[in-house]
């Protein structure tokens, strides 16, 4: 465990890097040919206080802000998007809505695991028929005794199969649509919850992706998080900051494909190669002025959803175009399997998916930009 925690988002940075090049970059291909991450650098990340960021020292976590977690998950994704996404998951959509609207023995009970990295979080809210339109959410609750019970399917549910704890949304009846929504803790271990499947994947291999089964799962009526009814603000909040992890993720990648065209460039000079490599710079610098920028109002206690929607787009498209440059400057060993650059392009693929899809961002922006006043504070 390291005594001395940094001070500031710089201090994080400096630390994720040296942590990332000592222990992400070596095990990237590893990651994603066996698609599982190692125990030992789940570990090695419980130790060096990655999964307690952003959360406060009360609740056993290491403080930090939004530019810190930002500075972390960058520096991880540039050496692997798996490990990235992992934690941007446990930190923003579920520790962080856990603090956000839990009560102090919601905290005490929930938030203290996950802050030690004691348990990984994990947040589902999307179904095989609800992922957009999360008014369509089939996963149903009832009371029961003195809690309740839970009963559907969840889909696409990231760290779903070593969770600890998992955020599960769930309706008390479809006809109520976004109303009749609530959010519940939901940990792992509970009878009635098993883990149907883990999805393999074009990109981000390595990152569980799982579908998970509740049938008739009973929780104590302290699962609930935040007024019942209030699943989807729940949600939406956590989406909204996750928004500025998953930016940060796409960023560690585009910054990681434009570190391998950059070298290969180096190594073999020509004008139209120079070219690529200026693009990538440009799209690369906005990306990252985006990012900060949301972060920054975050920790301002601005208004920030839509700033997180543009990073979100803008980081995940500079993703998706930089490592693609990256195999056009490859040439045919980019396209291989096992080279950096086709790994690199198959990640950053899934960035415009998670979180809310490119048009979903584009949805929100146009809703906010056409109409400020029924969205004051966004
Ligand atoms: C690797 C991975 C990890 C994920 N992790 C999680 C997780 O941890 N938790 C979780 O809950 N979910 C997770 N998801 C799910 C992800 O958030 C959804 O895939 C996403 O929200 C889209 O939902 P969908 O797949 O049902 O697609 P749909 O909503 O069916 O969308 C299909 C296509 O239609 C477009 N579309 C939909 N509605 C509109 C509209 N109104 N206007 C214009 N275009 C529209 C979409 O942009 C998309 O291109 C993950 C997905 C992936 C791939």
């Amino acid at each position: 465990m390291p005594r001395d925690l940094p001070a500031n988002a710089a201090g994080w940075r400096a630390a994720a890097r040296e942590f990332a090049d000592r222990w992400v970059v070596p095990a990237a291909a590893g990651i994603d040919q066996a698609d599982r991450i190692p125990d030992a650098l789940i570990a090695e990340l419980r130790d060096a206080r990655f999964l307690g960021l952003g959360l406060p020292r009360e609740w056993d976590g290491v403080g930090g802000d939004a530019r810190s977690i930002s500075a972390v998950l960058e520096e991880l994704s540039r050496g692997s998007a798996a490990v990235g996404v992992l934690v941007a998951v446990h930190l923003s959509v579920c520790a962080a809505p856990i603090l956000d609207w839990g009560t102090s023995a919601q905290r005490e009970k929930y938030l203290r695991p996950l802050a030690r990295g004691e348990g990984i979080g994990a947040f589902g809210l999307t179904e095989p028929g609800a992922g957009s339109d999360t008014a369509s959410l089939a996963t149903r609750y009832g009371r029961a005794g003195d809690g309740f019970r839970l009963r559907g399917t969840k889909m696409f549910t990231s760290n779903g199969a070593s969770a600890g704890a998992i955020l599960v949304f769930a309706t008390r009846d479809p006809a109520l649509g976004h109303a009749g929504i609530s959010a519940f803790i939901v940990p792992t271990g509970t009878p009635g919850f098993s883990v149907a499947q883990r999805l393999d994947k074009l990109g981000l291999r390595g990152s569980e992706t799982t579908e998970l089964v509740l049938e008739d799962v009973h929780v104590p009526s302290d699962a609930l998080l935040g007024p019942e009814g209030a699943g989807l603000k729940v949600a939406l909040s956590a989406l909204a900051g996750g928004r500025i992890g998953i930016a940060s993720c796409a960023l560690g990648v585009a910054q990681a494909a434009f570190d391998e065209m950059l070298r290969a460039v180096r190594a073999d000079d020509a004008p139209w190669r120079r070219t690529l490599v200026a693009r990538a710079f440009a799209d690369l610098s906005a990306a990252r002025a985006l990012v900060e920028r949301a972060a920054e109002r975050k920790d301002a206690g601005a208004p920030f959803v839509t700033e997180a929607s543009v990073a979100k787009l803008v980081a995940s498209r500079a993703a998706v175009a930089i490592a693609s440059a990256g195999v056009d400057v490859a040439g045919p060993t980019g396209v291989r399997r096992g080279d950096p650059a086709e790994r690199l392009l198959r990640d950053a693929r899934v960035f415009p998916i998670v979180e809310g899809t490119t048009e979903i961002q584009e949805l929100i922006l146009g809703r906010h930009l056409v109409e400020p006043a029924r969205f004051p504070n966004s």
